[in-house]
């Protein structure tokens, strides 16, 4: 009898340092992930990841294309509504992209696999730490979430570790994987073909909008957080890993996308995507 409480306890207590052990292993994970897509490592743990999901895992890629070369992107006009100007050359990649984009709200533009940062995209960009920069019109409803995050982040303030990315940026980083695989002995086709599942094409980043920011909150809990109270900032989970099939890219903790708290409460409510959004207004 005695023996039996003994053993039963002991295979408690197992079982007990068995469940830590694997709680902790999965938030090591979780941070590390975070850590080398930030740090434009994604290819590493994408490719495994990529055998089982088929999917882009980090097609964005990291900081290490953020700094530098801003110029003639900055201080472009968008009329007193605050819509951005020089919509006209909006680039369709299919036909998906067409009607009545041109009176989308700046807030709203849909940028992904199938639709591309219209030509000619305007943007004010303000200093959000760290050397990163994003919309100003973004800027307040950012600052003002990380900071309340905070308390749920061992009151570590979440940084923003990649922001706005001028689509030279996108193609370099996009040129860059082709080369590789060049190197590696693919023929330019297949080489394309590879690079085009790692990196987004140039022109089809949100980054490249200016609204989008990858948050590295050194812990998950603030990742919890975000997911049920970044709508009352006018930020969406822009990537769930239940959407990845209408987004086209697999769960993104880290990515948040501004639409707007009207947007965002709606998108949050009904549980949908950006995708589903905008098809909705369409309809
Ligand atoms: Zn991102």
């Amino acid at each position: 009898m005695k023996e039996s409480k003994i053993t039963v306890r002991s295979q408690r207590r197992r079982k007990r340092s068995r469940q830590k052990r694997q709680a902790w292993s999965v938030a090591l994970l979780l941070f590390l992930l975070v850590l080398m897509a930030d740090f434009g490592a994604g290819f590493l743990v994408g490719s495994s990841w990529q055998k089982s999901t088929g999917k882009e895992v980090y097609p964005e890629n990291g900081a290490l294309y953020t700094d530098g070369d801003y110029g003639a992107w900055e201080n472009m006009a968008y009329d007193a509504q605050g819509n951005v100007m020089q919509f006209d050359d909006w680039q369709d990649s299919t036909a998906q992209n067409d009607d009545g984009q041109d009176d989308t709200a700046w807030n709203l533009i849909l940028v992904n696999d199938k639709n591309r940062v219209p030509e000619g995209y305007a943007v004010n960009l303000v200093d959000a730490g760290d050397g990163e920069r994003v919309d100003e019109r973004i800027y307040a409803p950012l600052m003002e979430m990380l900071e309340d995050a905070r308390e749920s982040n061992w009151n570590q303030l979440p940084r923003v570790v990649s922001g706005y990315r001028t689509t030279e940026k996108q193609q370099k980083l996009y040129d860059d994987k082709i080369a590789e695989y060049r190197k590696q002995g693919y023929p330019d086709e297949e080489a394309e073909e590879l690079a085009g599942q790692w990196v987004a094409l140039p022109g089809h980043s949100e980054h490249e909008l200016g609204l989008a920011v990858d948050i590295n909150g050194a812990t998950y809990d603030v990742y919890l957080w975000l997911q049920t109270n970044s709508y009352k900032y006018g930020f969406i989970f822009r990537y769930p890993g239940n959407k990845t099939e209408l987004t086209g890219v697999a769960e993104e903790v880290w990515h948040y996308r501004y639409v707007g708290v009207e947007a965002a409460t709606e998108i949050y409510e009904q549980g949908i995507c950006l995708e589903e959004y905008v098809e909705n207004l369409e309809v």
